[in-house]
């Protein structure tokens, strides 16, 4: 514990530093040699070793479970096979490891990293998601993975998944980003043509509803008291303090993503302390 103080000290000492530099640096994202992203330590911690963490994950795949259990009940005799959609990353697979690797080898998210983490097979379950898709899998349930993983790591993914024990590891199971289109939804309704999709789970809330697409803090939060009826039920989120959209609209005006380069370290912690409320 005394250790984990002085580090923390040492992080927020780093952090007025790192902020003092002003929003004028060049982009150093994936290589600041001041240390990597100190503002993670504290929800990788969170993902990693809070038991509240776990209950909240076995908390969703109870609800989820419960809202298929009901759908096998109500099921008419003729109609569409059952199914969920579920994302990957946060919700079903736990990539925390990679994240304290970027950050003990000083560096934030970068494409070339992320491809070696997937490449490796190695990421971990998140608590509860093998019980409950096994448990899916032996009601006849399909089980549909839409991620937005380049389909480059289709194969290591599905490696991954399998060696875990999930089930359904097939191809046609899997829906994978193309053509960098980042919005879900074109995926589900292709799936919904032949399927009744009774749950779709996700930790990033486009991975559940089209109205989440590139929309602005503001946005994301009007939408999700107008979706109010649907969480818990059709719509299952899991919990993820370290990285999404969320965080993602704080700093980018989605309209213009693609015109405006991702800010530096630097300018996301002057960006993160602005947004923070206080009295
Ligand atoms: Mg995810």
């Amino acid at each position: 514990m005394k250790y984990f103080v002085i580090y923390l000290a040492c992080a927020a000492f780093s952090f007025v530093i790192l902020s003092a530099c002003g929003a004028n640096a060049v982009d150093q994202a994936s290589s600041d040699p001041s240390g990597g992203d100190s503002m993670d330590i504290m929800s990788n911690l969170y993902q990693q070793k809070a038991a509240e963490y776990k209950a909240l994950c076995l908390q969703a795949y109870n609800l989820a479970q419960q809202n298929v259990s009901d759908s096998i009940k109500a099921k008419r005799k003729m109609g569409l096979p059952l199914a969920v959609i579920t994302d990957l990353d946060e919700t079903a697979l736990d990539n925390s490891a990679y994240e304290v690797w970027l950050y003990k080898h000083h560096m934030t998210y970068d494409s070339a990293s992320w491809r070696h983490w997937c490449d490796s097979a190695i990421a971990d379950t998140v608590p509860g998601s093998l019980s409950f898709f096994n448990w899916a899998n032996d009601r006849h349930i399909a089980i549909f993975y839409v991620s937005n993983r380049d389909t480059a790591v289709l194969q290591k993914t599905m490696q991954n998944m399998s060696h875990l024990g999930f089930p359904q590891i097939d191809a046609d199971h899997f829906y994978f980003e193309t053509g960098h289109l980042s919005s879900k939804e074109p995926r589900r309704d292709t799936i919904e043509k032949k399927y009744n999709v009774v749950a779709l789970l996700g930790d990033n809330l486009i991975d559940l509803d089209a109205a989440f697409d590139k929309a602005s803090t503001a946005t994301r939060n009007d939408e999700v008291y107008r979706l109010r009826e649907k969480w818990g039920r059709r719509y299952i989120v899991f919990p993820n303090a370290v990285y999404g959209d969320w965080e993602n609209a704080l700093y980018h005006d989605f309209e213009k993503i693609h015109q405006t380069p991702y800010p530096t370290l630097q300018q996301r912690d002057s960006i993160r302390l602005s947004n923070l409320h206080g009295y």
